[in-house]
């Protein structure tokens, strides 16, 4: 890691260039669905402009990315919405010091006792649900944080997402969020699918005369669960041929969810996020079964030891684990930054390897 320019100018230039290049790689990342750069490069980048801005608070205006949710979306079609409550992201640390002295600063934050909600952090896309009365009303994806696009027309293929909730008790309106994505299996089914496709077209065209140097991909092989994922909630209907809208409804019908937060609801009648995941569970909501809590930050570090052993022994991509205090009272009195809670963070593992296929699926196709 190179040493932060003492002099002002250097510093602005470099981070000019810094927050080019990761705009780039966001509008088509969340756009697209396309990663231009591995994970790895593009936290190097974002972590190497949160430094210059620490050391150069000049240059944190609020047009920096390192202030920002997501991106503005190149939309596809679906309307936009507007989340009753903002959606934010997380902040990282990537080693377990690092996550230490968040933990400890947290802790002192509070002033009383903390408890650790801790969770896989699942390599999907951020998902916004509203219901009313019981009934699904709007799912949103989380755009920028404050809109995003609703996708709510897909529900209907989407088996994974309750349309209705079940039992009683549940408040007339509010929002929980949580993670869209392809279990490790139905990617790979996914792809069988795509190889079958494809050699079959192969065949077609050798069977017209054509030479197999000739016969284009027209059944591309997806690079990573999560772009397809993304890719896959993004699909519109319209203009689709009856292949390409069976493919659609098994990419959708093959999507997992599981719920991770909460966005509007007023009062909530428990008193912890842990306790939240029971109440949505018994009506029929799906969270995870990977969550913990702990009462010490050495519980903590062990559990993020132990899963990054176990990374795939889980039905799904993990990049990292997430810690989150599970007093509900004190996410209120902690709060947010613009970008990400001040009660959570991500500790992300080392890249496993180094990404050579940079294209994934485009939208729609
Ligand atoms: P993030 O992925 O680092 O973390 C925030 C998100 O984690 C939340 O919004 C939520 O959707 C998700 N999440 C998963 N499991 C969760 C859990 N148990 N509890 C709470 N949240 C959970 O942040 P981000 O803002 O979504 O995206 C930034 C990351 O996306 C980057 O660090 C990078 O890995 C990737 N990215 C890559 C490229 C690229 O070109 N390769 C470009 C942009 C972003």
């Amino acid at each position: 890691v190179s040493e932060i320019p003492t002099e002002f100018d250097d510093a602005r230039s470099e981070s000019e260039a810094l927050r080019e290049r990761i705009e780039r790689y966001r509008t088509t990342y969340y756009s697209e669905g396309v990663s231009l750069v591995s994970d790895a490069e593009y936290d190097a980048d974002f972590h190497r402009l949160e430094a210059l801005e620490r050391a150069f608070p000049e240059l944190a205006g609020q047009d920096s990315p390192t202030q920002q949710v997501g991106a503005a979306l190149v939309s596809v079609g679906f309307p936009s919405h507007e989340h009753a409550e903002r959606m934010l992201s997380l902040d990282n640390v990537f080693s377990l010091d690092e996550f230490v002295e968040w933990a400890t600063k947290a802790q002192s934050a509070a002033g009383r006792p903390v408890r650790w909600l801790s969770e896989l952090k699942i390599d999907g896309l951020a998902i916004s649900l509203a219901y009313r009365d019981g009934v699904l009303e709007t799912a949103t994806t989380r755009g920028d944080g404050r809109v995003g696009e609703d996708i709510t027309e897909n529900v209907e293929f989407i088996p994974a997402i309750p349309r209705r909730l079940e039992g009683d008790g549940f408040p007339p309106f509010f929002e929980v969020r949580g993670e869209v994505f392809l279990r490790s299996e139905d990617f790979e089914a996914l792809n069988e699918r795509q190889h079958a496709l494809q050699a079959e077209f192969v065949a077609e065209q050798r069977a017209k005369g054509r030479s197999e140097e000739s016969i284009p991909t027209r059944f591309p092989e997806f690079a990573n669960a999560r772009n397809t994922a993304a890719g896959s909630l993004r699909q519109r209907r319209e203009n689709k041929n009856p292949l390409q809208l069976e493919l659609m409804r098994d990419r959708l019908g093959r999507l997992a969810l599981y719920l991770h937060g909460i966005g509007a609801w007023q009062d909530p009648p428990v008193a912890s996020q842990s306790e939240i995941y029971g109440l949505l569970s018994g009506w029929g909501l799906p969270v995870s079964p990977h969550s913990r809590v702990f009462d010490t930050i050495d519980e903590v570090t062990a559990f993020i030891a132990d899963r990054g052993e176990h990374r795939h022994d889980v039905e799904h991509e993990i990049d990292g684990i997430v810690v989150k205090i599970d007093e509900l009272a004190l996410h209120d009195e902690l709060g947010a930054t613009s970008r990400a809670p001040r009660w959570a963070i991500a500790y992300k593992y080392p890249p496993e390897e180094v990404h050579t296929k940079l294209l994934d699926i485009r939208v729609g196709v």
